[in-house]
């Protein structure tokens, strides 16, 4: 069987070539790489059931990989939505356009027949006794497992902003959030943006492509703070500003006004800014309730071992719940790595998480921008390369110590994203490449990815 990883993504395709576009994030052919000519070995342990819980990227790839290594297991996967697993990386993207659920949806349902993987859809789990190795579902049924992986996921941070349940405020997490969201959008004419993540922005650029006046209203003093620093945020700005997008930074939304529905949002300054859409964009908390009425140790995340393993042995944990070394990564690939980690540890086949790199992409119609790792100098050994071009649409920043990348902020700039992200995973030195780069030829990276 052949395989191919996206590089962007994670998704794994099985078949002779890549697909035309990835269903999950929609790189191109391109974008992904072979991963494994040969069959995989087969795990030989006897375990009658595997119970997943979610039926996200974390979830469903944990499904894959059991399947994958062992033909006869019982897999149970419950999901509280009513979609099988689709591409959430979409939804900023399908609030602002004509596709419809079956689009972003990632394997077609015949799949996961073919696969003996039975999906209980609308079925969240309520509650899981791990001295009794089983779970009991919101119909009342009780379900017993050998191993158990809670891939619950995450939902949207939501502030205590007076205000918040009036119609017309929302959250985007899932598709049904999706669907209101773009129907509300249809009949809007303005729209906040609580928060100027990447969540934030992507959602801001589909509503503005829709024809809303759209502001976005952002706490800290730069937008993307987690992964851009001071100078890219500015030029992103700018960017986005020219697309006719409003920001008010270093503000806080502190009201929405409106009788029944949103009618405008108050800033802490008192201005008003008129508004019939508010979307909250402003980060994610684990989904951990399930885990901490059963007494699996959580923090923010539940806490997992290098075998993404809780303090429950047969119970492993994968996806945006899982805090692995004080880290709940939150995005896509990580949870993809951390699926397959946890299918097979959870098949006795002994695998180690070693970390996912942070790749950020974002996805805004006519702007590229990508993210890796690091975006300012940590320790006084650690040393940059900047490089913004005289008509300041390009930006380049790259972090190094001892010849070996840290990070990466690209702004303008296709297609190297993913050679450096290779480059910092490796830890390759770049010694020979780095006068090169200090001059702005970074199409160097493209020549060295070829020797590699
Ligand atoms: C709009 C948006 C855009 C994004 N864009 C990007 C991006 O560009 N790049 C990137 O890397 N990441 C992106 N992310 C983040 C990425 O989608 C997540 O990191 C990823 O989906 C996490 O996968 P997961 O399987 O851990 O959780 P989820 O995908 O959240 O899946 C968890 C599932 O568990 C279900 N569940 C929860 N509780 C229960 C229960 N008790 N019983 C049964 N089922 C339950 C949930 O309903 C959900 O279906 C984006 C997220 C959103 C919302």
């Amino acid at each position: 069987m052949i395989k191919w990883r996206c590089k962007i993504c994670g998704y794994i395709h099985e078949g002779d070539s890549p697909p035309d576009k990835c269903p999950v994030c929609g790189a191109g052919p391109e974008d992904f790489k072979l991963l494994e000519h040969t069959q995989t070995p087969q795990s030989k342990l006897a375990i009658a059931r595997i119970i997943i819980i979610g039926n996200g990227a974390a979830g469903v790839e944990a499904a894959r990989t059991i399947r994958e290594h062992n033909k006869s297991v019982e897999i149970l996967i419950f999901t509280e939505e009513s979609y099988h697993l689709y591409s959430r990386i979409h939804l900023s993207r399908f609030i602002g356009n004509q596709s419809n659920e079956t689009d972003i949806q990632i394997y077609p349902t015949s799949w996961y027949d073919e696969q003996k993987i039975k999906v209980f859809l609308d079925t969240p789990v309520i509650s899981i006794s791990p001295q009794d190795n089983e779970i009991r579902d919101s119909k009342g049924s009780t379900y017993k497992y050998n191993k158990l992986i809670i891939a619950t996921g995450a939902s949207p941070f939501i502030p205590s902003i007076e205000g918040s349940s009036l119609k017309g405020v929302f959250s985007l997490r899932n598709l049904t959030d999706a669907i209101k969201i773009r129907e509300k959008a249809k009949n809007s004419h303005s729209a906040v943006i609580v928060g100027g993540g990447i969540l934030g922005i992507e959602a801001a650029s589909s509503l503005k492509s829709i024809g809303l006046k759209v502001s976005i209203i952002e706490t800290a003093h730069h937008l993307m703070l987690k992964q851009l620093d001071q100078d890219a945020s500015m030029l992103l700005q700018s960017i986005l500003e020219d697309k006719g997008i409003n920001f008010y930074l270093n503000h806080r939304v502190v009201k929405f006004l409106g009788v029944d529905h949103l009618e405008s949002t108050v800033l802490d300054t008192g201005e008003e800014i008129k508004a019939d859409l508010a979307l909250i964009s402003t980060g994610i908390s684990s989904n951990i309730s399930l885990a901490q009425d059963a007494d699996i140790n959580v923090n923010r995340g539940i806490i997992v071992n290098e075998h993404l393993q809780s303090n429950f042995p047969n119970i492993y944990a994968a996806g945006d719940v899982s805090e692995f070394q004080g880290t709940i990564m939150g995005i896509w690939p990580s949870a993809v790595d951390q699926g397959i980690v946890a299918a097979k540890n959870a098949l006795g086949i002994k695998t180690k998480y070693t970390g996912t790199v942070p790749l950020h992409i974002l996805k805004v119609s006519g702007l590229e921008l990508t993210t890796v790792g690091q975006k300012y100098k940590k320790n006084s050994t650690d040393e940059e390369i900047k490089y913004t071009s005289k008509q300041k649409e390009q930006y380049l920043k790259l972090i190094y110590n001892r010849n070996i990348i840290l990070g990466v902020i690209l702004i303008g700039v296709a297609s190297i994203g993913f050679g450096l992200e290779k480059l910092i995973k490796n830890k390759t030195p770049i010694t020979e490449i780095i006068p090169h780069l200090e001059k702005g030829n970074w199409d160097i990276v493209k020549k060295k990815m070829k020797q590699m």
